[in-house]
């Protein structure tokens, strides 16, 4: 008979006569006349209970059945007598695959920091913990594609290693296949990178967007998802050096229609979660809340579904930078002096300090600010006719701040050309991007989210190591 995964079995209305399961044992208790094995397939965040009843099994059967090994067990589901779970498979064969040492498995059943299971990244797929974050992971991931595809979105591959590095978002890393050792140098002592693979510097994308815009001034409407790398070295719970994003370029959108897209879309995938993962966010939640407990009232997050709820079903707050740096200036800590950047004047920079403060303290919603100083915002964002100012967007999220930046695009050729001089891009390497201003440009715009950041919020995770199965982050790149 084939062998069932747990979720199925226990999503039946019936006792089976029969059924075949297979996992990882969980945890093992019993007495002298009975055991019973907590069996976990990944499958759902259920286990299985398997209840070896040595009237009819061996005990000798029950040999090397521990805490991480694998087995194979036989029997008919029933309805359980006790406990919580609704079904219990009353086993009448059972084989074991592999055993795993006591003394050695790291994982018991008891709780693990959450800092210890980094350092074991390779296991702690086989906890509660992050099997739930990983099937809320893939989800999202196909909620994100499916919100797009039923949108009438192309998803774009754009290219992982890149030539340009104008986009100015981060630190890059670079691509090279030259010997690190004895490197072909130029006359002038440097480095030949003629004599590269590619005949050029070559780097790990920081964005898709670039290569995404020549795609939607064909398409109409793209998007890409796919991995992005910053070298930055900063140690933070929201950065990875390698991370996942979603980048929509739409010919015709101006910054309304942008901003619209992405409050729909953000809503929409929470709502797909809502719906589909409910078991899994509950447990997170419980473990949140749990977390918390020795927290102060005022530091304490709202619970997690209902959190979700809240951003599922309210606008979120459109406010220009310039009444943000209003708020910003009459507020206590920046009166007090409690920003660590007291903020002074317009045009100044807004740090995660000021924007938890906007979306936690003030507005209490998501924040989607508009209309940033051009001087702070990168050359690609088209310029108001204030000329001081460019149609920027940043979604700001509660516990997390910035989770998604876009603009709309500059698409007048001379102003472009005028800014990217300005701002030091160099416009020979850059034709390319140059060229669809030239030929049949449109009015666009798009955004890019980080994938990470979303999945922070969703779980309630606090660290952004912890949503990723093996994140990259300073001196630190092991499994
Ligand atoms: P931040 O100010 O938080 O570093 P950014 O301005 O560098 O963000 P963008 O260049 O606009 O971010 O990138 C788009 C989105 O990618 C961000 O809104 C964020 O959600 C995500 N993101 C940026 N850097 C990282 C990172 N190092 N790790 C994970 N996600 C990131
Ligand atoms: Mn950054």
């Amino acid at each position: 008979m084939k062998a069932k995964t747990i979720k199925e079995l226990i999503a039946g209305e019936d006792e089976l006569a029969e059924a075949t399961v297979r996992g990882w044992v969980r945890n093992r208790r019993g007495s002298k006349n009975v055991a019973f094995i907590a069996l976990n397939d990944g499958s759902t965040l259920e286990s299985l209970q398997i209840v070896v009843d040595f009237s009819i099994l061996s005990e000798e059967s029950m040999k090397g059945i521990n805490v991480g090994a694998s087995l194979v067990a036989k029997g008919a589901l029933k309805f359980s007598q006790g406990g919580k779970q609704r079904f219990e498979l009353m086993a009448t064969e059972i084989q074991l695959l592999g055993s795993a040492d006591p003394e050695k498995y790291p994982l018991q059943p008891k709780k693990h920091s959450l800092e210890f299971l980094r350092e074991i990244a390779h296991l702690r797929f086989r906890t509660n913990t992050f099997s739930a974050i990983n099937r809320i992971r893939h989800n999202l991931i196909f909620a994100i594609h499916q919100y797009f595809n039923n949108q009438g979105f192309y998803n774009i591959h754009t290219p992982i290693i890149t030539a340009s590095d104008a986009e100015g978002a981060g630190e890059m890393f670079r691509v090279t296949t030259l010997s690190d050792i004895k490197p072909p140098l130029t006359e002038e002592g440097k480095v030949n990178y003629r004599e590269d693979f590619f005949g050029r510097p070559t780097n790990l994308t920081v964005s898709g967007q670039l290569e995404a815009e020549l795609a939607a001034l064909a398409l109409g409407k793209v998007y890409t998802f796919g991995p992005t790398f910053r070298a930055e070295n900063s140690n933070t719970t929201r950065h990875l050096a390698e991370f996942w994003m979603i980048e929509p370029e739409v010919a015709f959108y101006d910054l309304n229609d942008n901003m619209d897209l992405a409050e729909d879309m953000l809503k929409h995938v929470i709502q797909y979660i809502l719906d589909n993962c409910r078991e899994d966010l509950e447990f997170l939640s419980n473990r949140q809340q749990e977390e918390e407990k020795t927290k102060k009232a005022e530091e304490k997050s709202m619970e997690l579904i209902e959190k979700l709820l809240f951003v599922a079903n309210n606008d979120f707050e459109r406010v220009t930078y310039t009444q943000a740096i209003d708020i910003l200036k009459n507020s206590n800590p920046n009166k007090k002096k409690k920003f660590e950047y007291i903020i002074e004047e317009w045009g100044a920079d807004l740090q995660s300090e000021h924007e938890r403060y906007l979306v936690e303290k003030h507005f209490k919603k998501p924040v989607i600010l508009t209309d940033y100083p051009k001087g702070i915002k990168a050359f690609y964002m088209r310029v108001n006719d204030d000329d001081k100012t460019v149609r920027a967007m940043d979604i700001l999220f509660p516990g997390i701040g910035e989770i998604v930046g876009g603009s709309q695009r500059e698409e007048r050729y001379e102003v472009l050309l005028s800014k990217m001089k300005d701002m030091n891009i160099p416009e020979e390497e850059m034709y390319w991007y140059l060229d669809t201003r030239r030929f049949g440009t449109v009015p666009h715009s798009g955004f890019g989210l980080g994938f990470e950041r979303l999945m922070l919020f969703i779980t309630g995770m606090g660290n952004i190591r912890d949503v990723i199965p093996f994140p990259r982050f300073p001196k630190s790149a092991e499994f």
